[in-house]
């Protein structure tokens, strides 16, 4: 690293800790943000230089990995053809109907109709209250209450934020939207009943709350920022049959499961059901741009037939974000890298697991290339992260947990180093 580099680097450090507030950061905080410059694959460099492994993708995001001249080629051509225009209405624009045409190609198939939208929050916040409007519209305006479950995360918008069942993300903001019963975490690991007493609680929720005012459940197919777990294979099926029967749509929340993270086009193909509404984004287009669908099946648009839907946000149907979005499937086809997901997951999984052998290691869990590494409260595990930072590899605590995705590109060195890395630090926590 050359000193002008080095100079680079501190000023805008500076600059950045007086400009700009961070998601997730302490207002006011002294701050060192690592300032990176560029990406390639799973790798990404700061701006001194130095190269990090990317074991989160940064935030779930970039199942196509980093640099991709395809995607820019792709949002390049389309902006200097049309750069934007508003969707509402009837206006649209070819990148948005033939990402439509696509999504539903791969998608069940009840799905119908796609609503865009930039990212995972706003597809929340659709998705609830098209839920809502749906029943309102076929005469029951008392169903609006939404299941929701402890340790699920949908976004920071009003609707999804409420629906987000981890206390430290709610504390703070005063009421927020009413109408959400919480349900226990599901958690594959912990008790061989685990399924059973989970349905027994939701059919006494229903019973105590009544059907009849109950609009739809909320879930994500396997917990992420939740701490990475996967519900026992016959959760979600026993789940859709008991809403099945009581009139209740299901929402997934496949923010981070579609688009290849756990070895499908859409997380619900694994555990064999048919979501009523599919919220998407991130894999999407791999982060390149902001983009996101919300995908609508036929039993919610049968309840929403002729409802006036005044709903949508400035840039819906972007068709930049379309383009790339189209893009980056084909990318995800032709390189065949749905399949790669389970093979490499499954390779560290296994480098990881003799982590639980530790006493203040909990559990070390995955599916596909979703993992969490559960450390004792009593454990840093924001330490983790730092020192295998530090190290050149970037993990991710939520909570307790360090939760891992990495690139479905990465290599099985670049895998094992990272495993390498963690273990080395989690050891040391
Ligand atoms: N839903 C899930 C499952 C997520 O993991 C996230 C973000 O991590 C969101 C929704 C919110 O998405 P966004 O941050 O794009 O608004």
């Amino acid at each position: 690293m050359t000193g002008r580099e080095d100079d680079r680097a501190r000023r805008l450090a500076d600059l950045d800790a007086r400009t700009i507030i961070h998601p997730h950061s302490v207002i006011g905080a002294p701050a060192e943000p690592l300032v990176l410059d560029r990406g390639e694959g799973a790798v990404v460099w700061d701006v001194q230089g130095k190269p990090y492994i990317d074991g989160t993708c940064g935030l779930w995001q970039c199942p196509v990995g980093h640099g991709r001249p395809e995607l820019a080629e792709a949002a390049a051509e389309q902006m200097a053809k049309l750069e934007f225009y508003s969707s509402f209405g009837d206006y649209s624009n070819e990148p948005s109907i033939r990402l439509a045409e696509r999504l539903l190609e791969l998608a069940p198939p009840n799905m119908r109709r796609v609503f865009f939208t930039n990212g995972g929050s706003e597809g929340n916040e659709t998705a609830i209250k098209l839920a809502r409007l749906a029943h309102h519209h076929a005469g029951r305006p008392e169903r609006f209450v939404i299941l929701a479950r402890t340790g699920g995360y949908h976004g920071m918008g009003g609707g999804s934020l409420a629906a987000t069942g981890i206390d430290r993300l709610r504390a703070g903001y005063g009421p927020l939207m009413p109408g959400i019963e919480f349900l226990a975490k599901p958690h594959a690991m912990r008790g061989a009943d685990v399924t059973d007493a989970l349905v027994a609680e939701l059919e006494e929720r229903i019973e105590r709350v009544g059907a009849d005012r109950i609009a739809a459940f909320v879930g994500e197919p396997v917990l992420g920022v939740g701490g990475m777990v996967p519900p026992p294979a016959d959760y979600w099926p026993r789940v859709q049959e008991v809403l099945r029967r009581h009139d209740i749509l299901l929402i997934l929340d496949e923010v981070v499961t579609a688009f290849g993270r756990i070895g499908h086009w859409f997380g619900c193909e694994r555990y064999g059901i048919e979501p009523d509404i599919i919220v998407t984004a991130k894999g999407l287009s791999s982060g390149y741009i902001p983009m996101g669908a919300v995908l609508a099946g036929e039993r919610v648009l049968d309840l929403a037939d002729g409802a006036s839907f005044l709903h949508g946000f400035t840039y819906n149907g972007h068709p930049v974000g379309a383009a790339v979005a189209l893009a980056n499937i084909g990318i995800l086809e032709r390189e065949g890298l749905l399949g790669r997901a389970d093979r490499l997951g499954r390779r560290l999984l296994d480098a990881l697991k003799p982590l639980e052998r530790l006493d203040h290691v909990l559990e070390v869990r995955g599916v596909g290339m979703m993992l969490g590494v559960e450390l004792d409260p009593a454990a840093n595990a924001a330490g983790v992260q730092a020192a295998a930072r530090a190290d050149g590899v970037i993990v991710r605590a939520s909570g307790d947990t360090i939760v891992l995705s990495p690139p479905l590109v990465i290599d099985e060195q670049q895998l094992d180093t990272l495993a390498r890395v963690l273990t080395k630090h989690v050891a040391a926590a």
